[in-house]
């Protein structure tokens, strides 16, 4: 509830919330299931912000069909083909985002699977892929986000928090997708980021959020675009 007051006084229209987490290590924690979706509605619906939340598995469709606005494909499920046409069935918006060692065609056909199974509301979310470099969680790929725009009708969003996963590079990484004509942006918030379950290191504190929020409009400005 925290989270969704500071972001909503900083202009964001979504909040992402994981209820259901795909975590590298079973040992880690794997999110509130069920109860983190009632969390989640209760918050967007308290601050008028509209929500989003990660889908693992095709059986769980209809649950979290009652509490989201928008389903959010993760990195690790881009090519889930089961679970990818199921999503292809359902009438609301699925954000995909890149497979960490998906290629450009690999996106696109998994959007394609989406589209292909009657659900049109679909867009994409560059977060960085696996290459060779160390510095960064991800290597971030800003070229996607022009190479999409041109092969495709899809938005596509940026999400410069597990593209880099170092707070300090998150906001340079934001200017740097506010320029090259992202349609979104996802950005991971914490009030009190030493204390988050996941990705904290990652999370922007509220006051850099506003600060980048102010920023991004301005980026957007220069560049013919509304915010
Ligand atoms: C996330 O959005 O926090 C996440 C798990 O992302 P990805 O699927 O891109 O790794
Ligand atoms: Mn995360």
């Amino acid at each position: 509830m925290t989270i969704a007051g500071i972001v909503k006084t900083s202009g964001a229209k979504i909040l992402r919330g994981g209820a259901f987490k795909p975590r590298t290590s079973p040992y880690s924690f794997q999110g509130l299931g069920e109860e983190g979706l009632k969390l989640l509605r209760k918050a967007g619906d308290e601050f008028g912000l509209a929500v989003i939340t990660e889908i693992m598995d095709p059986g769980r469709v209809e649950l979290i069909y009652k509490y989201t606005d928008i389903f959010q494909l993760g990195s690790r499920n881009m090519q889930n083909f089961p679970l990818l046409r199921e999503l292809g069935r359902i009438d609301k918006p699925v954000m995909i985002k890149r497979g960490m060692a998906a290629t450009i065609d690999d996106w696109l056909m998994a959007a394609e699977y989406i589209l292909a199974s009657g659900n049109e509301k679909v867009f994409l979310c560059e977060r960085g892929i696996r290459t060779f470099e160390t510095s960064t969680r991800n290597t971030f790929d800003l070229s996607a986000i022009p190479v999409i725009q041109q092969r495709s009708h899809l938005p596509v969003f940026a999400d410069p928090s597990n593209a880099t996963g170092i707070r300090d590079k998150v906001i340079p990484m934001t200017r740097a997708a506010v320029a090259a004509d992202a349609d979104g942006l996802m950005i991971e918030v914490h009030n009190n980021p030493e204390a988050a379950m996941s990705d904290g290191p990652q999370a922007l504190l509220p006051d850099q959020f506003n600060e980048w929020m102010d920023q991004v409009r301005k980026i957007a400005e220069v560049i013919g675009r509304k915010t």
